[in-house]
């Protein structure tokens, strides 16, 4: 069961688990829109869809529903992807976000608590908790100072998780993640705005970038990556928490740089800045030690930058051809 199966992660994650043979549920909100595009070739799939992987509507605030759903699928395993997962919009939704990606969890964790055949619990987790950390590289035992609303949130969502292991005996583990992005990353995030307009000026569709602050730096790694660890977690004989990073930071500008490369152009001719994109306040030196994801789960990120950025900018110049082709 994953609550989130449409976003980035959880798209990836239920390819994964299908592969491995699982029979894979989601939790999806009710909309009027019916477009799931992460998730259209599974829908496309006779063999897959309605067969092995089913949906199932239910907002993260509606216990009653999500308590039903548990007792009739009777998951082995359950994946909370889902929330407001946007750092710049924490600051402008602080309620939402403190509702969904904190409150939303408590609630699913004490739905768990209460199951006869408890599942086993992920949770994902984020290198925000750490906000501006004293030193760097990060690790489980990092003390969590976040500064923006989405890392507040996750950080009381992480020490839950903690606690209902700690306290109740739940199989409930952390996917400490850092950013983590591919040609399935949210449009309003930074890499993916770069690389679909490096993509579109060098198609000649798009003039200009407007961008915020330049200055910060990230850990990026390649989505599916963590979301095979994730799997691995839950693959163990005990729950524990682990940072799941490329140990590698780089500068916006640096990501700029290799996005821009890929299309022979140079980033500086078309980059402008907007105080709208700037945020009251911004985490410093995210950069993760997964040392011991790669010792208990054999696990190590395979797709730095630059390659990272190349990939995504292959995949938003292929999209872009092929939608000028259909007019
Ligand atoms: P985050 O690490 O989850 O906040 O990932 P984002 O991709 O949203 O932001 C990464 C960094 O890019 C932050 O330091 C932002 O302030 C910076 N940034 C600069 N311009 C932009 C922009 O136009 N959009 C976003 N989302 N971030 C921007």
């Amino acid at each position: 069961m994953l609550t989130g199966i449409t976003g980035q992660d959880g798209s990836y994650l239920a390819e994964q688990l299908l592969s491995r043979n699982y029979e894979v549920h989601g939790l999806v909100r009710r909309t009027s829109s019916t477009q799931r595009v992460r998730l259209d070739t599974l829908f496309h799939d006779r063999d897959v869809y309605e067969k092995r992987l089913f949906l199932h509507y239910a907002d993260l605030d509606d216990t009653t529903t999500i308590r039903r759903i548990l007792l009739k699928t009777e998951p082995d395993e359950l994946y909370h992807l889902a929330g407001q997962s946007h750092v710049g919009a924490s600051f402008e939704i602080p309620e939402t976000t403190c509702q969904f990606t904190g409150m939303g969890t408590l609630k699913l964790l004490e739905i768990v608590r209460d199951l006869a055949k408890q599942p086993r619990f992920l949770h994902i987790s984020s290198s925000e908790i750490f906000g501006r950390p004293d030193a760097a590289p990060q690790n489980e035992h990092t003390a969590m100072r976040p500064v923006t609303p989405y890392g507040v949130a996750k950080t009381f969502a992480t020490n839950m998780v903690r606690l209902y292991r700690d306290s109740f005996g739940l199989f409930a583990c952390n996917a400490i993640c850092y950013n983590h992005e591919s040609e399935r990353r949210g449009e309003s995030f930074v890499t993916r705005k770069i690389t679909k307009a490096a993509a579109a000026i060098s198609l000649g569709l798009q003039d200009k970038l407007t961008l915020g602050a330049l200055d910060g730096k990230r850990d990026w790694g390649y989505a599916p990556d963590y979301t095979d660890a994730m799997w691995r977690m839950l693959q163990q004989p005990t729950a524990d928490d682990y940072v799941l990073a490329t140990g590698a930071e780089h500068s916006i500008r640096d990501f700029l740089d290799a996005a821009f490369k890929t299309v022979d152009l140079d980033w500086r001719d078309y980059v402008e800045q907007d105080p709208r994109y700037m945020r009251p306040s911004e985490v410093t030196h995210l950069m993760g030690d997964a040392s011991k994801a790669k010792k208990i789960l054999d696990w190590t990120a395979t797709t730095t930058l630059p390659a990272l950025a190349e990939r995504m900018v292959h995949s938003d110049r292929e999209q872009q051809t092929s939608s000028q082709s259909h007019f």
